[in-house]
């Protein structure tokens, strides 16, 4: 940091914390040149994302929306709230990364579909219906037999369960 007073480059820091609201953290810095004292402050860089819709349109992130496509994809499953929470972090997470921070709505469709597909195969069918719109039919009606079937046999062996 540039000494306020003399222009000078180099400094120590003297003393370091977190204001009361954590969200800086401020330091005292000692010019090495004519030792006087002036303060830092550190703040978090706040990252927007922004979302291009399909009409080419671009809205701000909305991590509230997304995670209510995924509540609603996920009604009567066993995930946990915590879980969807956490899909959403991640997904953000990665979009991040992107050095534009511009991202196609479909992109983050996909992105949440790959995540739930390791968790829950119904959420994950119900989602994708809504996400790709039935654009590659074929894909989406092979994994739905297959989804159904294991159904079908989970059905299966919960009955013979009860039987006994
Ligand atoms: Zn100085």
């Amino acid at each position: 940091m540039r000494c306020p007073y003399c222009g000078h480059k180099e400094d120590k820091v003297v003393d370091s914390r977190a204001t009361a609201e954590e969200s800086a953290v401020r330091r005292r810095r000692e010019c090495l040149k004519c030792g006087k004292r002036f303060t830092t402050y550190e703040y978090v860089e706040e990252v927007s994302l922004m979302v291009i819709k399909k009409d080419g349109s671009r809205q701000a992130f909305d991590r509230k929306k997304i995670i209510s496509g995924i509540i609603k994809a996920c009604e009567k499953r066993q995930i946990s709230m915590e879980k969807i929470e956490e899909i959403v972090t991640q997904v953000e997470r990665s979009l991040q990364k992107k050095p534009d921070r511009e991202v196609p709505a479909s992109r983050i469709g996909e992105l949440v579909m790959e995540r739930l597909k390791t968790m829950d195969d119904v959420a994950y069918v119900r989602f994708a219906s809504v996400y790709r719109q039935f654009k590659d039919v074929g894909q989406f009606m092979s994994e739905l037999k297959d989804i159904l079937n294991k159904e079908k046999s989970a059905f299966g062996r919960g009955a013979v369960k009860k039987s006994r």
